[in-house]
């Protein structure tokens, strides 16, 4: 049985050699990332096995519930409230490599850490989640979120910078933008604008502001029993929406934002009084360019049994799998138990006819003010697959509820300890 480990003891005048060193360790199971699927995969596993020989790589020694960032930057929760040490979510038998992978090489079964050295797997597990490319609009610098106007709710060190800035606004046009997908969460970029919403309502200012919501994607929701919700709450609320934009340019000292059409060359500038910037994003650089991407730089896997079709003992979930689902925790809730049996089942030789699929499952916890919420969950297809026996396609106080004190309660004491 392993015990829980800080891992230091690294030969670093390996790093410089021409060839790659020898693995300096070996475990049974290795899973790079202990965010929510790393550390909901390593839950599972360590419950199951006997005597779990699983190690998680992970560089932070903090772990974050994002979901909540939405009711920070809306001035309902304090960020301190989303965060949690790292060794606390972890399964007490999992051993904890505390590096960044920089290498993946799967021919090998090998990652190589940042420190040079190497770590060697039967099996491998990726869930490194997905990458900000704040680079990506020009002008932006993430030290100026928070201030002058600018803020986002992507990152723990700068949603609380939203709050500030909804309170400041005085009046005027306030954007909302979100980049063409895949995003994670493609429904915070416009949950926040619903709050900001009922905010500058109550302190008197809506009624001399403008409201945009400026989206990459051609509507405002892709499963179309909850964009009609959606498109009612827009109209009931006001706001203006400009589709199929992304964000290229902001001249913060200018308060400029300027839009290319998703479809051409053709540019719109706005001028904002406030925005909301939600990153354009993208697959890990160390996935992107590790044998293990699709075309798209995205780990492969099979939508149904989240194993690589090319390295049969390696596997994926969460935001930086190939999975053509909605990037979200409530999908890692149901991606995990599915590969860990897959997992299970491909150690113990196995045929494939015994795996578990995965159907798609997500869900969006939209919330469209304070005190109400849409529950959106659904699967590959876009089908809407409710959990409640009512009408979820409807605002409701009780989903908020669940939003704000349900959620991260199961997120914390059910997923994360593989309970759910
Ligand atoms: C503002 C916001 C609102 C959201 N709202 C919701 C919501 O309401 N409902 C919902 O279900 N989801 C929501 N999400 C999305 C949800 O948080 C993510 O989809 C989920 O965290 C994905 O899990 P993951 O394990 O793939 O990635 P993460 O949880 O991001 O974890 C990735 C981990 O990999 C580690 N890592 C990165 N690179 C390396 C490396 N090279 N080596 C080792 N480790 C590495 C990171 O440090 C991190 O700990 C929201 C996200 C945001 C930002």
């Amino acid at each position: 049985m392993t015990t829980q480990s800080v891992s230091s003891d690294i030969p670093d005048a390996l790093a410089s050699a021409d060839v790659r060193p020898k693995p300096t360790r070996h475990h049974q199971i290795v899973i790079v990332g202990g965010g929510a699927g790393g550390a909901t995969a390593a839950a599972h596993l360590c419950r199951k096995l006997r005597d779990p020989d699983v190690a998680v790589i992970e560089p932070s020694e903090t772990h974050d519930y994002q979901p909540l960032w939405t009711l920070v930057g809306g001035g309902v929760v304090n960020k301190e409230k989303t965060r949690c040490h790292e060794i606390d979510v972890l399964p007490k038998k999992a051993s904890w490599i505390r590096q960044a992978v920089t290498s993946f090489e799967p021919d090998e079964n090998a990652v190589t850490l940042a420190d040079g050295s190497r770590v060697g797997y039967d099996y491998l597990i990726v869930a490194v989640g997905i990458k900000l490319n704040w680079e990506q609009v020009k002008g932006l610098s993430v030290e100026q979120l928070g201030h002058d106007g600018v803020c986002s709710n992507y990152g723990y060190d700068t949603c609380e910078g939203t709050w500030r800035t909804l309170r400041e606004f005085q009046g005027g046009t306030a954007v909302f933008t979100m980049p063409p997908p895949p995003i994670k969460c493609a429904g915070a970029p416009q949950k926040i604008m619903y709050l900001a919403d009922d905010h500058f309502r109550k302190r008197g200012v809506r009624d001399r502001s403008r409201v945009i919501y400026a989206a990459g994607t051609p509507g405002i929701f892709s499963v179309k029993e909850f964009a009609a919700t959606l498109n009612k709450v827009i109209e009931r609320k006001g706001i203006e929406t400009m589709f199929k934009q992304r964000l290229v340019e902001i001249v913060p000292n200018e308060r400029r934002a300027i839009f290319q059409s998703t479809e051409g060359e053709e540019l719109t500038e706005i001028k904002y009084d406030m925005i909301h910037i939600t990153p354009p994003q993208g697959p890990p650089d160390v996935v992107r360019n590790s044998p293990l991407a699709n075309e798209a730089g995205w780990v492969k896997v099979d939508k149904a049994t989240l194993q690589s079709p090319d390295y049969p003992n390696v596997f994926s979930l969460g935001d930086a799998s190939s999975l053509p689902t909605s990037k979200t925790g409530a999908a890692v809730r149901k991606e995990a138990p599915v590969l860990v049996h897959n997992l299970m089942a491909t150690m113990n030789g196995r045929p494939s006819s015994d795996f578990k699929t995965y159907d798609g499952y997500a869900s969006c916890p939209l919330v469209t003010g304070y005190g109400k919420l849409v529950l959106a969950e659904f699967d590959y297809d876009l089908k809407p697959k409710p959990s409640f026996p009512f009408d979820t396609t409807k605002e409701r106080w009780s989903m908020y509820q669940l939003k704000r004190y349900g959620l991260p309660m199961l997120y914390w004491r059910g997923m994360c300890k593989g309970r759910l």
